[in-house]
């Protein structure tokens, strides 16, 4: 059986990549890594639902004993991918996706050359503040400090493959899911293939 697709989906905060992957899931049966971070839970978030939510001190222990794929800091704040789950839907078939911001995309990429990166944008910048705004969750400090790494992280675009405007969610969603169907038939992806037919129309 082929290994699943290692998704990989990056963007500023309001991108709005948060709901592609809630619909990819819901809708489409996709799988999510949760991450485990050192930031406070939103109101509405929950602990092992949205996040691992981790003191400083548990997570240096995670990145110590080896558990995580990668990690990175982002806005005063530690994220990262626990490595287990993520290796077992991989082995098992499934696509797996990870919303991560772009240290952590690189990491991954070095250790899985086969991961697909696709980064998500809104249609403007003007956008994205109105966007993040409009969410009510973060103090103007913080909308500043995003857009201001939104702007930074621009600077990675040539090491994605692919990016997806989002300017509605259900184009977005379709245009990811088309990007891993592609990838799934890659002939790199599905070399057992090539003995499924060979030599079977003479016998
Ligand atoms: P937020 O605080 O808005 O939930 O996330 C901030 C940023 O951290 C987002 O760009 C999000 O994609 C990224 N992020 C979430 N989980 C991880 C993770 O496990 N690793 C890395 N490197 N970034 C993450």
């Amino acid at each position: 059986m082929a290994k699943g697709v290692l998704l990989i989906i990056s963007g500023p905060s309001g991108s709005g990549k948060g709901t592609i992957v809630e619909q990819l899931v819901s809708e489409l049966g996709y799988c999510v890594s949760i991450s485990a971070t050192t930031r406070n839970p939103r109101p509405n978030e929950k602990d092992g639902i949205h996040y691992f939510f981790k003191t400083k001190e548990e997570f240096e222990k995670m990145i110590d004993n080896g558990e995580l794929l990668e990690h990175a800091a982002f806005c005063g704040n530690y994220y990262g991918t626990p490595k287990k789950y993520v290796e077992e839907q991989l082995e098992s078939g499934k696509n797996i996706i990870l919303e991560i911001e772009v240290q952590g995309a690189l990491q991954v990429k070095k250790k899985y050359n086969d991961a697909v990166l696709i980064f998500t944008m809104p249609p403007t910048l003007t956008e994205l503040r109105r966007r993040l705004e409009f969410r009510g969750t973060e103090t103007k400090e913080v909308i500043d400090a995003r857009i201001n790494r939104a702007e930074e992280e621009l600077e990675f675009l040539p090491d994605y493959d692919y990016i997806v405007i989002n300017d509605t969610v259900d184009e977005a969603v379709k245009d990811v899911d088309c990007i891993v169907k592609a990838e799934r038939m890659k002939c790199s992806r599905n070399p057992e293939l090539k003995n499924k037919f060979k030599g079977v129309v003479n016998k």
